[in-house]
């Protein structure tokens, strides 16, 4: 503490908020509690069931801090918020129904994804289907292409559904409320429903993403478990007391903005925050850097604030894990320890041949149209039983090939390229990758799903995942590491040193077997 108190006593802005955690990284993710908002079948903007009030630490019950507040945060965003293409759109297309798509479009693709990796896609897709109907007349092929590399698949389906379900059922006019939003387009959770309607169509009501939750716990110094339903109300409420109702989406984007750029996870700027005066978290470290500060020079030191509520508070932190000093204002928020995701290994084999230009080609099956990576193209794989033999892990993928290429493969004429991890929101993913050089063509069964021959550039066009992209980068890498002429000669070596004395012609004999006496035919 002595240490952290010097350092603060001395530190400018910029320093002082390295007391406040570990690094500098800019978080832009958008964390969606949709899937629960939707699991209390409570539709936006619907009065939430009754319940006793928080204790007024946990609330904005002040007016004049509310107004405070919303202009302090409004003018920083008008000064700090970064260009991006849907704010353009939101704030220059005239056409409600054309505005209204391009921020619903950017919402989906901004969901569990950052900010950097969304722009080139939105652009892109703004650019291939730049309206509703665009989207409707669409191939999900082609969606799929679009959106190979963005993750969470189902994403894209499901905008494209709900964009055919708006022209076909709505007349093409999108709902203009949250309400009718979440109520009418599949797909569209609370937070959407409340981004696209007040970002859209100006109506005020609030939104709570994984920005806005770390926020407003900052702020009110909300300790409980931020994942829980009754915290997540509490947090809605608060939104919807916040939103500012002449500039609802403008607000509300400043407050994801701020969770973004500056109330970031780890390293909070609180020194550069523009609400840092609301900021309970903030205070209460301040109150013990003065607290610290007093008992360090000698002086009677005030007695420090307890903070606390009395008694068996709801929101704060929980007695079990109280207020940890070092942690600063990252003791908000807390999250209930999440599910170690699922182990599970595939099987992945790169069949290649040489095409008609001489350039390798690769065989690419179809995924089936549901469950996980729906529709995506990939390399024949199979999934594996934990703990399987080597040997029976190339059994069972040689006779899968074998269905797909119509004659029988041998085990062992797989060639092991290694491991690729690949991390899914729920599924710790090891395909281990295996090759085959096919050297002559095969005949593919049109009655099995759908497959196709591609070269390395169509690979990279169709729609496959950011994990195949990575087999193949392994498959490359390994055959890089063959031809190069160190390692490429000690394979050759090996291979000369089976085939010693074989008729292949213009081989030369090792110096070994040109020593050799001559064996008898
Ligand atoms: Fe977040 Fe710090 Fe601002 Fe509080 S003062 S809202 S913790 S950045």
């Amino acid at each position: 503490m002595w240490g952290v108190l010097s350092a603060a006593r001395t530190a400018s802005p910029g320093r002082l908020r390295c007391l406040l955690g570990p690094c500098r990284a800019r978080y832009s993710v958008r964390f969606h509690p949709e899937p629960l908002s939707r699991a209390r079948a409570s539709p936006a903007g619907a009065p939430a069931a009754a319940r006793a009030p928080p204790p007024a630490r946990h609330l904005f019950s002040d007016p004049a801090e509310v107004e405070a507040l919303r202009g302090n945060l409004l003018s920083w965003y008008d000064r700090c918020k970064r260009d991006l293409p849907w704010r353009a759109l939101a704030a220059t297309e005239p056409d409600a129904d054309r505005r209204g798509y391009a921020v619903w479009v950017s919402e989906i693709m901004l969901q569990q994804t950052q900010v950097a990796t969304v722009i080139d896609y939105y652009k892109r897709w703004m650019q291939k289907w730049p309206t509703l109907q665009a989207l409707a007349q669409a191939s999900l092929e082609e969606v799929n292409e679009l959106w190979a590399g963005l993750g969470y698949y189902s994403r894209g389906k499901r905008l494209q559904e709900a964009a055919r379900k708006v022209v076909s059922e709505l007349a093409g006019r999108m709902p203009r409320t949250a309400e009718d939003l979440q109520k009418l387009l599949p797909g569209v959770g609370r937070y959407t429903a409340g981004a696209i309607a007040s970002i859209s169509y100006g109506q005020a009501t609030g939104v709570v993403d994984g920005n806005v939750i770390r926020v407003l716990c900052r702020l009110r110094c909300i300790g409980a478990d931020s994942s829980s339903p009754a915290v997540i109300d509490r947090l809605w409420d608060m939104a919807n007391v916040l939103v500012d109702s002449s500039r609802p989406g403008d607000f509300n984007q400043a407050l994801m903005e701020l969770g973004a750029t500056v109330c970031v996870p780890k390293a909070p700027l609180c020194g550069e925050c523009p609400v840092k005066q609301h900021c309970q978290a903030w205070r209460r470290v301040e109150k013990e850097l003065a607290f610290a500060s007093q008992k360090l020079f000698g002086k009677p030191p005030p007695v420090p604030d307890v903070e606390d509520c009395v008694g068996d508070c709801p929101l704060c932190l929980p007695a079990t894990e109280p207020w940890d000093s070092s942690l600063g204002v990252t003791n908000f928020p807390r999250k209930a320890a999440k599910k170690p995701p699922r182990a599970m290994r595939t099987a992945t084999c790169v069949l290649e041949r040489r095409g008609c230009h001489g350039a390798p080609e690769y065989l690419i099956v179809q995924r089936p149209s549901s469950g996980l990576l729906a529709g995506l193209w990939e390399f024949p794989s199979l999934p594996l039983a934990q703990d399987l033999q080597e040997k029976k892990e190339r059994e069972e993928l040689a006779d899968h090939l074998q269905a797909w290429i119509g004659r029988p493969v041998a085990a062992k004429g797989l060639q092991f390229i290694g491991e690729v991890i690949h991390i899914f929101s729920h599924i710790h993913q090891t395909y281990v990758v295996y090759s085959l050089h096919l050297d002559r063509d095969v005949t593919l069964d049109p009655a099995l799903s759908p497959s196709r021959w591609v070269t390395e550039d169509e690979f990279h066009a169709s729609a496959v995942s950011t994990a195949m992209k990575k087999v193949l980068k392994a498959h490359e890498k390994q055959r890089r590491k063959e031809s190069s002429p160190v390692k490429g000669s000690k394979r050759k070596r090996g291979t000369k040193a089976q085939g010693a004395g074989s008729a292949c012609p213009g081989a030369q004999l090792s110096l070994r077997a040109f020593l050799r006496a001559p064996t008898a035919p």
